[in-house]
């Protein structure tokens, strides 16, 4: 075993970037099967995203079937069916319940601590990490990755100390939220290794607009339960739609239902270089006409009180007085003497509110780095580099992204576990 002479260990079989789920998980596989392995993390704590991730209670992954999973992951999730035939979703309920940590299964499939505690999650790692002896080093920030004629060389750290390896997995995440640490370095070394960085933007991310109603903040803090958002294309066909819960904020629209459109909207703006129509269905489950007939009853049975007391609490009030100003009719006016003319717009708008959005905050303030390392260059099976012996990837340096709700960490989990199990058979074959 190559040591310097204070007897640290210089080489590795394996060495991770990043300790995020990804790396954490790659770094466990990597010791579980046998491999001398160095994880390294820039920040002063492991797992700090995946901490933060499902309201701060760490949403582990998701229990839906598969291809429910795969179609949750738009960007690329078909590239994860190999992966997934190794190790998927059930299998890591079951890693965590074998250390120890009980889950429970949320709203569409979601999975916590059955505690509710991200920590459990995250030490249970750090736990398993000790029992592989992996050594792990903190507030260590990797500057550069060395490759030989060979394949993968050495890391190089900022601090000038540098460790050689037989294989190298790159864990550093994407460039979203940049205070937990992922700040985009693995790209650079992506590149050198002769990988493709698909073009980077934000997804799970609140979306902007110019509209007077948000400029004039009239609905601001306003949220809305389980309403259909789509977004239109020019034509007026909606490419997508969510049916979630969303929230008007002071600089435009967030909240679940968005952050699932935004990535679409993002698409559709590059198509058409300017805003980007969304529509808003408060009544999802019924059609207009029957909506229509429904307001029509509900005036038959108290025609003489103002409309917007009939309609107490058919939606919420701040939107029924923005609607019916929308469809010109005062909230005063009494029921039975408004058109009907004008309370079918009402539907109308009820059931297809259209405005228009026109951009997406920052990459940073983003939940998900869209783009990354071209998944065409990685081998499916192993998470390994086409291009450079040695080279792993996993996590949200590739070029996957998933709707929040435990996509992305199961891929981060999934590639984790492939690229250390692979790393490590591949350490093994040039000892
Ligand atoms: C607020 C928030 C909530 C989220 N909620 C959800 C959710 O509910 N469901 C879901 O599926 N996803 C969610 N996500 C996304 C999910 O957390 C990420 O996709 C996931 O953490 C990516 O894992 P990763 O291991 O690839 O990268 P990261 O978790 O970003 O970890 C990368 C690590 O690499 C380290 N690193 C970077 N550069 C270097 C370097 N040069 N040297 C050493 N170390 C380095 C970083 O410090 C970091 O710790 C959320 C994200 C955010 C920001």
């Amino acid at each position: 075993m190559k040591k310097n002479i204070v007897g640290e260990i210089m080489k590795y079989d394996v060495i991770v970037i990043g300790g995020g789920p990804s790396g954490l998980m790659a770094a466990i596989a990597a010791g579980e099967k046998g491999a001398k392995v160095l994880l390294i993390e820039k920040g002063d704590k492991l797992g700090r995203k995946l901490a933060i991730s499902g309201g701060g209670r760490c949403n582990v992954t998701n229990n839906l079937p598969i291809d429910e999973i795969i179609k949750h992951i738009p960007g690329n999730g078909r590239f994860l069916y190999s992966a997934f035939s190794v190790f998927n979703n059930q299998d890591i309920i079951q890693f965590f319940e074998r250390l120890g940590v009980k889950l429970k299964e949320e709203d569409h499939g979601r999975m916590f601590p059955a505690s509710n505690q991200s920590a459990d999650v995250v030490n249970a790692m750090i736990r398993q990490l000790d029992n592989y002896q992996v050594k792990v080093m903190q507030s260590t920030t990797v500057q550069d990755v060395i490759y030989n004629e060979h394949g993968v060389s050495s890391i190089l750290l900022k601090d000038g100390r540098s460790y050689d390896a037989n294989a190298l997995i790159i864990a550093v995440g994407g460039k979203s939220v940049p205070k937990t640490g992922s700040t985009g370095d693995g790209y650079a070394w992506a590149e050198k290794a002769g990988h493709t960085i698909t073009e980077l933007y934000p997804t799970e991310v609140p979306l902007t607009s110019n509209e007077l109603f948000i400029k004039a903040k009239t609905l601001q803090g306003l949220s809305l339960r389980d309403v259909e958002l789509s977004v239109l294309n020019p034509k007026g066909k909606a490419i997508i739609t969510h049916k979630m819960d969303m929230l008007f904020t002071h600089f435009g629209i967030s909240g679940p239902a968005v952050l699932r459109c935004s990535q679409f909207v993002v698409k559709a703006m590059k198509k058409t270089k300017g805003d980007v129509t969304m529509k808003l269905d408060v009544f999802p489950d019924c059609n207009q006409e029957e909506l229509f007939q429904l307001v029509v009853k509900k005036i038959k049975e108290d025609n003489k009180k103002a409309i917007k007391n009939i309609l107490k609490g058919f939606i919420i009030e701040r939107y029924l007085l923005f609607l019916l100003e929308k469809a010109d009719i005062d909230e005063n006016e009494q029921g039975g003497t408004i058109s009907h003319e004008k309370l079918r717009q009402f539907a109308s708008l009820c059931k297809g509110f259209l405005f228009t959005v026109n951009g997406t905050l920052s990459l940073e303030k983003a939940f998900v780095t869209g783009g990354g390392v071209s998944v065409k260059e990685i081998h499916p099976k192993e998470m390994s580099s086409k291009f450079m012996n040695g080279l792993f990837f996993c996590g949200e340096i590739l070029d996957i992204h998933g709707y929040t709700g435990g996509y992305n960490i199961t891929s981060a989990l999934v590639t984790g576990r492939l690229a250390g199990v692979n790393a490590a058979a591949y350490s093994q074959t040039i000892k």
